[in-house]
């Protein structure tokens, strides 16, 4: 039988690339001076539910919240196989913490007919795993963290394998179901080159409008929407407009969103800079290996 899933997917600063400029003065993250990429264990997620498309049929759709930029990992989504995108954004979404951030997901959600939602396990930025736990919660189904393979799906019940620090457990549910999946749970698959050429145009509405503003700055505002009215019906007609959804579109609460419906309050940010204090060069081979573990043993760094 063929099922529906639905992938969260979060665009993150690349955390392994930090600089000097990497922080503000402020102590909060400088975004500009990172690249940005697909939160890693979001990948494992996608594939993860392009396997599953694969061998049980059905459809996979991404959704982000985020920047406008954030269309790019919807983009590399389509590329890798997924077949709908939507971009949820809103400028009262800004100062979301987890809660409002899985709040405001969960109304997305809500509007799709699912089996199955995958999130990662966490997100490199962040990094609270919070979000999938809390989105289960608010679309009342149930979750099943730290997966690391989908063993058995079978009409209505998914077996999985998930990963409880000291060894593994065995889990069997019925769906409907929120998985969040760690990165050891498969290698996800590359982009494929006919799905690049494809959906390489693809484009959310916001996007068009940022270029046909940057193309005609000179012309006012009822001109630049015709023309923006006028593109996305082309990409539309083409199969090619990422779908994008404000706070109105999904009936969210303001009250629970942005600002207002975080709670979390930043009590202080502390920059930790970890530097090497000695280290000693160990050879690369069977014998130096086994001289470093002795010697952690025998400090008792490990037992
Ligand atoms: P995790 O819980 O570690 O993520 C787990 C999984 O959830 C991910 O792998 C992914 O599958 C899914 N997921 C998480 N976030 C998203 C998303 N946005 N879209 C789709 N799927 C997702 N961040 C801002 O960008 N702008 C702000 O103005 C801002 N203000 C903040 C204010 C406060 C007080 C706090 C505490 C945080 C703020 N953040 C802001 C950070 C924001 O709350 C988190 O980035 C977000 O809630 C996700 O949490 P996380 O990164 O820990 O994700």
């Amino acid at each position: 039988m063929p099922y529906n899933c639905v992938v969260l997917v979060k665009q993150v600063p690349d955390t392994k690339r930090i600089t000097g400029q990497a922080m503000n003065d402020d102590g909060t993250v400088n975004r500009a001076a990172l690249p940005a990429i697909f939160n890693p264990e979001d990948l494992n997620a996608l594939e993860m539910a392009l396997t599953i498309k694969d061998r049980f049929g059905g459809s996979v759709t991404v959704i982000t919240m985020g920047l406008p930029a954030a269309a790019a990992v919807l983009r590399d989504a389509l590329f890798r196989g997924a077949d709908d995108a939507i971009l949820i954004t809103d400028s009262r979404c800004a100062a979301s913490d987890t809660l409002a951030t899985s709040y405001i997901l969960s109304c997305a959600v809500k509007k799709i007919d699912y089996d199955i939602v995958l999130c990662g396990r966490q997100a490199i930025d962040g990094d609270t795993a919070q979000v999938g736990p809390q989105l289960a919660e608010k679309l009342g189904i149930t979750q099943i963290t730290y997966v690391e393979e989908l063993t058995k799906l079978s009409k209505k019940t998914i077996t999985l394998r998930r990963n409880v620090g000291t060894g593994w457990q065995l889990v069997r549910t019925k769906l409907p179901a929120l998985l969040t999946v760690t990165g050891e749970a498969n290698e996800p698959r590359v982009t494929a080159a006919k799905k690049i050429m494809r959906y390489k145009n693809a484009r959310a509405p916001v996007e068009v409008a940022q270029k046909i503003k940057a193309e005609n700055s000179q012309a006012d505002e009822t001109s630049i929407k015709e023309l923006v009215e006028h593109k996305c019906g082309i990409l539309r007609e083409k199969g090619l407009l990422i779908k994008q959804w404000d706070l109105d579109f999904i009936a969210a609460d303001l009250s629970w969103c942005g600002r207002n419906g975080s709670p979390t309050k930043v009590h202080r940010i502390q920059s930790v800079v970890l530097a090497a204090k000695e280290s000693k060069k160990v050879e690369p081979t069977d014998d130096g290996v086994a001289g470093m573990i002795h010697e952690l043993i025998e400090d008792k760094t490990i037992m």
